[in-house]
């Protein structure tokens, strides 16, 4: 087969928002994985992309690459240039269902915004994005994927007094890479000729059913409230929901120091860096409203011209219908969870949170062993979560899809653990768990997958890759 055309089609577009910037060239770049799936999906023959002729290809040899400019609110705090400082855009293409997708190396080297960065990514974050990523796709959230990860030939210090890893780049294939970031870069950096454009390729590109810059506020208020739903309702805490990490697509991007529940907590934090709890799993839906308000702060030039405070009651007539859409989604997805014919009310999802938190249950085991008829044993006192199940609204118990509830998720100690061993050079156990969690319905053939969080997994800290 032809392998798919690549095209430079947001730097033709909104040249002002990337410099076209290469890749440098790793010194010895080996394939450590290749979606293949991903790979048939796009158009690409994958031993095409295994062949000497293919790296080239993934570490950007022989291509146009762009980097992007973005800005951001990180931890709450504006910063009107970050950008991509150690990524750069391979292109786009149309993929084999007709939907154009964007092709990022991350780990490629230092670009113009790299700051004090080095430019260089280390093989487990890499990993670690590719695994995330690989799960919450076959669970059924939309997110960015890896067609790839490589290793480069060089070692680098993610930071200091840490024994140095291999290099990597991973392939990482998005919608596309718009962010609310961009828009705040645009907003702050360039004004509203340049929001307008960046208005009418999101629409577009990824929400054509939008007429108007108000109509673009909702469509990705109602995509981001679908995705916190989701992502709440398996447990996933991304960790690092800054403005420059939240998508105009509605998939999920970045996943640096993120990780999954074990015991069911509202406070979880597993990010090494989120000291104040900002990013923590029960506060990512309010978070979500946080930076969508980011979002439509750098619309407001462009909702309405002449009356700043009409462009203000707009905007926030349109987030007002924020929490309602998140837990009509919330709702929506906690029935399939319970196995309900009809979507959930907010108590129900409420009371049964906080008996999960109260008993110390494992968020995953608890899903599954519903659909099982035995979550009252997880219970140390069964006797609330029985009253809880008795409930005359038909909770279930007995017609939950079998691809409801996953069995497996990248446990944080078993990532942990599988990465440890890539970085001393066994690739073995992150190959086996990428494998597991892209079945994440199926009892995994390795038993250990199943297993933790075990002694002191509450404790677990991720660190970013930088
Ligand atoms: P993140 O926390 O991954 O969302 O990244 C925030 C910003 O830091 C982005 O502009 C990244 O491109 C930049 N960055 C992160 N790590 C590096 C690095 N090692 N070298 C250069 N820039 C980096
Ligand atoms: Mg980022
Ligand atoms: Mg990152």
């Amino acid at each position: 087969m032809e392998p798919p055309v690549l095209a430079q089609t947001y730097a033709a577009a909104l040249p002002e928002l990337s410099v076209p910037w290469p890749a440098d060239a790793p010194p010895d770049p080996e394939l450590v994985w290749l979606n293949e799936e991903l790979a048939r999906e796009l158009g690409y023959d994958p031993e095409l992309l295994r062949s000497p002729e293919g790296i080239a290809l993934l570490t950007g040899r022989g291509v146009e690459t762009t980097a992007q400019a973005y800005a951001g609110h990180q931890f709450g705090q504006p910063n009107p240039q970050l950008g991509d400082g150690r990524a750069v855009l391979l292109g786009d293409l149309v993929d084999t269902r007709g939907r154009r997708r964007d092709l990022h190396l991350k780990g490629s080297g230092p670009t113009p915004f790299a700051r004090s960065g080095d430019g260089r990514a280390p093989l487990g974050p890499m990993l670690r994005e590719a695994v995330v990523g690989e799960f919450l796709h076959a669970a059924g959230v939309p997110t960015t994927r890896a067609l790839a990860v490589l290793s480069t030939g060089e070692r680098i210090a993610p930071r200091q007094g840490v024994t140095p890893e291999p290099g990597a780049i991973l392939v990482r294939v998005a919608a596309s890479h718009l962010r609310v970031g961009t828009f705040e870069y645009a907003a702050w950096n360039l004004g509203p000729d340049a929001v307008r454009g960046l208005v009418d390729h999101a629409i577009e590109r990824h929400h054509p059913e939008a007429t108007s810059p108000l109509d673009l506020l909702e469509a990705v208020m109602n995509a981001q409230a679908e995705l916190l739903a989701q992502w709440m309702l398996l447990g996933f805490v991304h960790g690092v929901m800054n403005t420059d990490n939240m998508t105009i697509s509605g998939e999920g991007i970045d996943y640096g120091p993120c990780a999954f529940l074990d015991v069911h907590r509202r406070g979880a934090v597993f990010s090494s860096i989120d000291r104040g709890g900002r990013y923590a799993y029960g506060s990512q839906p309010g978070i979500g409203l946080w930076n969508l308000s980011r979002f439509a702060e750098t619309l407001l030039p462009v909702l309405d011209e002449e009356d700043p405070n009409a462009a203000v009651e707009q905007a926030t007539a349109v987030l007002e219908g924020y929490v309602t859409r998140y837990r009509e989604a919330f709702g929506r997805g906690l029935a399939v969870k319970l196995g309900l014919p009809a979507p959930a009310g907010d108590e129900l999802g409420d009371e049964l949170f906080a008996l999960l938190e109260e008993q110390q249950v494992d968020h995953t085991r608890f899903f599954r062993a519903l659909a099982e008829g035995e979550a009252a044993a997880l219970f140390a006192d069964p006797a609330p979560f029985r009253a809880w199940h008795e409930r005359p609204r038909g909770s279930g118990g007995g017609d939950i899809a079998p691809d409801a509830n996953p069995v497996v998720i990248p446990r944080n100690v078993h990532l942990d653990s599988a990465l440890r061993a890539a970085h001393l050079g066994d690739l073995e156990p992150v190959l086996a768990l990428l494998e597991a969690v892209s079945s994440p319905f199926e009892h995994p053939a390795e038993h250990a997958h199943l297993e933790g969080p075990g002694e002191g997994g509450e404790d677990f800290l991720t660190f970013c890759g930088t």
